[in-house]
């Protein structure tokens, strides 16, 4: 039965989303508020970040959080004005760090974790993108013995989860990489990582190959989801149009709580932004991608340059930037990098949309069995969006090859 599906959010999540329907047989319309190419999925650090399965609710980030919350360029901030708002998703981000309640989100995010290399490996070569992901594998670098000792439960847990990682000392992160001075003492280097040297140019890839299929991409905000017998039947725009849907996908990122909340399904969303620079001319040449785990930040060569870049910053999503934050991980980037340049660089900024226990929320509504949600991918949608994609084009055909419970938007 060929169905038309309306798909709200032209980044990664909704743009893999609607290429997998369309290419099910379905009549796809992605409706965005901003151009393709704007916002979170182009200006991220670009990482198919294999190791991440781990949510933000460690002991490091419980201990570590009062002293980050009180520092307005430290890794982790809530602007004063967000605190109220904030509540329900810090009381549910409380209650995620109980032992089983982490347990099961590392499951999920394992779960999800597990085909997404190979689901972008699939989508690359059926369009002919190979070339524009780097195989190379990722470096994790710590200042100390001690440092990285302290983080090895996690990477007991990432390991026992069948993530290669290697230790590495000081000698061979220098032989891999030449430009990384003596701070960086020891590491991990994971042969499994890789990363994109321009996500900008993939989702607009992506979106040019979906229209190319027949998607259609209209630009517009949606304002109201209307309903007749209580059924969603179709969107309104801001500029006054309205449009028809069998289906509904809501793919809005750190937009979609609102969307999903007009339809009687609540879900405490919030933005952590992050923040980057993106330096032309960065007088260094890295080979990998690499994590500074102790200061929060990555380091992603790419096609544009070398995108210095981290930050989580609670601040809502009408707060002007502060590109202090880019300024502050160029400083402890040089502390790494001596050669650095770190002149003529782009800020960038962007909305990771999160939920408290760091598990998107992927699956049907509870409420309306025509709706599906496909969003608080946070720190990795890059990663997931293939694989949610196509998770949501089989719940549409009625065959989700895995089970969805996990990601379902009534948990919390
Ligand atoms: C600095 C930074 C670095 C990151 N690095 C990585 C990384 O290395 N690897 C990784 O996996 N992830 C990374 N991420 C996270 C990743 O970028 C996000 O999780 C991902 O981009 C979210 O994609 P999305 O499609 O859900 O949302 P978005 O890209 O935010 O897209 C949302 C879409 O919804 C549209 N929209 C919103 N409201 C409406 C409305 N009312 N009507 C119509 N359209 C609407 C917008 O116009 C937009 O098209 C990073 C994020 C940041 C900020």
């Amino acid at each position: 039965l060929t169905k038309n599906v309306v798909v709200i959010g032209a980044g990664i999540i909704g743009l893999c989303t609607a290429l997998h329907v369309r290419q099910s047989g379905h009549r796809v319309t992605v409706v965005t508020r901003d151009q393709v190419g704007d916002g979170a999925s182009a200006v991220n650090a670009g990482a198919i970040a294999t190791a991440e399965i781990l949510p933000m609710t460690g002991a490091a980030t419980l201990m570590n959080a009062p002293k980050w919350l009180f520092d307005p360029l430290g890794p982790l901030h809530v602007r004063l004005r967000q605190l109220p708002s904030m509540t329900p998703w810090g009381l549910q981000f409380l209650k995620t760090a109980k032992p089983s309640r982490r347990a099961a989100a590392i499951d999920a995010l394992s779960r999800l974790m597990a085909p997404a290399a190979a689901d972008h490996q699939t989508l690359l070569r059926e369009h002919g993108l190979t070339e524009l992901l780097q195989q190379n594998g990722g470096l994790f670098v710590y200042k100390s013995a001690q440092a990285r000792a302290s983080d090895s439960a996690a990477w007991a847990a990432r390991q026992a989860r069948g993530i290669i990682a290697h230790e590495v000392d000081r000698e061979e992160i220098q032989t891999r990489e030449p430009a990384m001075g003596d701070a960086a003492h020891c590491g991990y280097f994971v042969p499994g990582w890789s990363h994109y040297r321009d996500p900008q140019e993939l989702v607009i890839s992506i979106a040019e190959i979906a229209r190319k299929a027949g998607v259609v991409i209209e630009q517009g905000r949606v304002i109201s989801i209307d309903r007749q017998d209580d059924k969603p039947s179709r969107i309104e725009l801001d500029d006054g149009r309205a449009i028809s849907f069998d289906d509904l996908v809501i793919a809005a990122g750190a937009w979609s709580g609102e969307l999903s909340a007009n339809l009687g399904d609540k879900c405490p969303l919030q933005s952590q932004r992050g923040y980057n620079t993106t330096l032309p001319r960065p007088g260094v040449d890295l080979n990998t991608f690499v994590t500074f785990s102790e200061d929060h930040f990555v380091a992603s060569p790419m096609a544009m340059g070398l995108r210095i870049g981290g930050a989580v910053e609670f601040g809502g999503l009408d707060a002007e930037p502060n590109f202090e934050r880019s300024r502050a991980l160029l400083k402890l980037a040089g502390k790494y990098l001596p050669g650095l340049d770190t002149t003529g660089g782009t800020y960038g900024d962007g909305h990771r949309p999160s939920t408290p226990d760091d598990v998107p929320v992927i699956g049907r509504s509870p409420n309306h069995s025509n709706v599906y949600y496909g969003f608080g991918h946070g720190h990795l949608g890059l990663t997931y969006g293939p694989t949610t994609g196509r998770l949501i084009a089989e719940m549409i055909d009625g065959k989700p090859s895995i089970d969805l419970v996990p990601y379902r938007i009534d948990r919390f």
